[in-house]
């Protein structure tokens, strides 16, 4: 199979394979442990029992199952895998601005924290505890997506105009280029290191999502898909990889090493600067309510939203197994002519804004006089909205039709055009984009603009001090979990609040 290196000899797999714990051993610890702590009436304050609820209801002990080729047949019996990823998703959800070094100690200094995570007060895990989970869920010998050394990078990416706009298009011939080969290849998946983590993250948490209903109609989901700048370091540090600066020799074209090369320098349209480090790209579930997210995909920062898409696009269609993804959302950024026929080529229906700067947009093909709003609408040579005339479903066609008194035209009835969707799958969709149905779908677009957000503000996700690909990952799906669990917790909370009687007995 194509794709990164396996680790198999760069980590010493000095720790014996973990044994399974089932979940219900985990809760039997924490009660255990929560009477002899606090005594037999155990009150947990009110911000600690949504957590509690929440690790206590979501069995992770697949985890370990997922690992067992990572460990050794020998020596010392292994820290259970499903308590590391239980206490790492509480430092998101309680300190998310934490590194793991601080955790550890506020695990010392809160037993709370620790009897959740499912730790013995009286042996927590180390710093290198942890840290060997996460090189464990990661199996690919390098920590970055590309090498280090690399050819000097030049030039800067370019800006918006406006604010809040976004860089402009990257040439639409690049984009259609990329297509072509991805549709070629789409059929022959490429194995990526962050695959495991999908894994887990798919066949465990995910699917108990899709369980309590709240993804959608799993045969016909709608996707949404955006990407948002995370912001790592200031500068891009590298350094050369020859000694000409010493022989005298100024200017050289030697590559150089990067430490973060997986990172390049982009542009910021909400803060407006260019920023260093990754260019996040997220698919989510446009009809779930809470803006579930789906799909996470890291891209240097100077990629555009429409290149990011369509690589996304067919990873998460090779992977995806839980439903039939058939609509995806998008904003103007993606409107391009390539992006409507790969998506259709997926099987989805592509539901994206006409860019309103695109040239594209005026002349129509069939009729020269004619020109198309940003709605999709035909625009009359005297410059008036045509109006809808009926569907002709047969030859998928929609008629327009100008009043006579316009005086556009000297037919009796007055000017009447066709629009065609294989005439111009953009500017005319199978949906039209003045149709009910289109305003309906699209409003959910939004979804994505609200996961990222949630990510970003409430978890702090640019907080990780990270120096690596894979921790941005770990990070990212973790943050992923806790907004599934938040989920779980909201649409179940009648019924999980019951457990309060069994976990703290005389709480009220
Ligand atoms: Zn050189
Ligand atoms: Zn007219």
């Amino acid at each position: 199979m194509k794709g990164y290196a396996p680790y198999y000899s760069r980590l010493e797999r000095v720790d014996l394979k973990p044994v399974l714990v089932p979940h219900s051993d985990y809760q039997a610890l924490v009660l255990h442990q929560l009477r002899t702590h606090y005594g037999p009436g155990v009150v947990l304050i009110n911000k600690d029992w949504p957590l509690a609820a929440k690790l206590w209801m979501t069995d992770l002990s697949a985890i370990t199952t997922l690992l067992q080729d990572d460990y050794s047949d020998q020596g010392p019996a292994a820290r259970d895998p499903a308590s590391l990823l239980r206490s790492y998703l509480l430092l998101l959800m309680t300190n998310p601005e934490m590194g793991i070094t601080e955790w550890v100690n506020e695990l010392k200094r809160t037993p709370i924290y620790a009897i959740l995570s499912g730790f013995p007060l009286d042996d927590l895990p180390g710093v290198g505890t942890f840290y060997d989970f996460f090189d464990r869920l990661w199996p690919a010998v390098d920590k970055h997506l590309k090498p280090k050394k690399q050819r000097k990078r030049k030039g800067k990416a370019k800006k918006g105009k406006k604010k809040g706009e976004k860089a402009p298009t990257t040439t639409p011939g690049r984009v259609e280029r990329l297509v072509k080969w991805m549709m070629r290849h789409a059929d022959k998946k490429t194995a990526l290191p962050a695959d495991k983590l999908f894994d887990f993250f798919q066949s465990q948490i995910v699917s108990m999502s899709a369980k309590f209903g709240l993804l959608g109609d799993l045969s016909a989901l709608s996707a949404a898909g955006d990407g948002t700048p995370i912001v790592t370091a200031a500068y891009p540090r590298s350094k050369p990889s020859c000694d000409c600066r010493a022989r005298g020799i100024a200017e050289c074209n030697h590559p150089r090493i990067y430490s973060q090369p997986d990172c390049n320098s982009g542009w910021d349209s909400a803060r407006e600067r260019y920023f260093n480090g990754y260019h996040l790209y997220m698919i989510s579930a446009a009809d779930s309510k809470h803006d579930l997210p789906l799909y996470p995909r890291l891209q240097p920062a100077s990629r555009h939203d429409a290149v990011s898409l369509v690589i996304s696009a067919v990873e998460f269609k090779q992977r995806f197994t839980l439903g039939a993804v058939d609509k995806m959302l998008l904003d103007a950024a993606h409107d391009a002519e390539s992006i409507y026929l790969l998506l259709e080529h997926q099987g989805m229906e592509p539901f994206i804004d006409l860019n309103v700067r695109s040239k594209k947009n005026t002349v129509s093909k069939t009729a020269s006089d004619i020109r198309i709003s940003p709605k999709g609408i035909p625009i009359c040579p005297k410059g008036k909205e045509m109006k809808p005339n009926g569907t002709d479903r047969k030859l998928h066609r929609r008629k327009w039709r100008c009043s006579p008194d316009c005086g556009c035209s000297t037919a009796k009835f007055g000017r009447t055009f066709y629009t065609k969707t294989s005439d111009d799958p953009r500017l005319f969709p199978k949906t039209p984009r003045d149709s009910e149905k289109w305003k309906l779908v699209y409003k959910r677009r939004t979804s994505i603009e609200r996961s990222n957000k949630r990510e970003k503000v409430d978890y702090k996700l640019e907080s990780g001090r990270h120096r690596s690909t894979m921790m941005w990952y770990m990070r990212i799906y973790g943050i992923m979990i806790c907004q599934h669990m938040d989920a779980w917790y909201v649409s179940q909370k009648d019924e999980w609040d019951k457990l309060k009687s069994t976990i703290c007995p005389t709480a009220a």
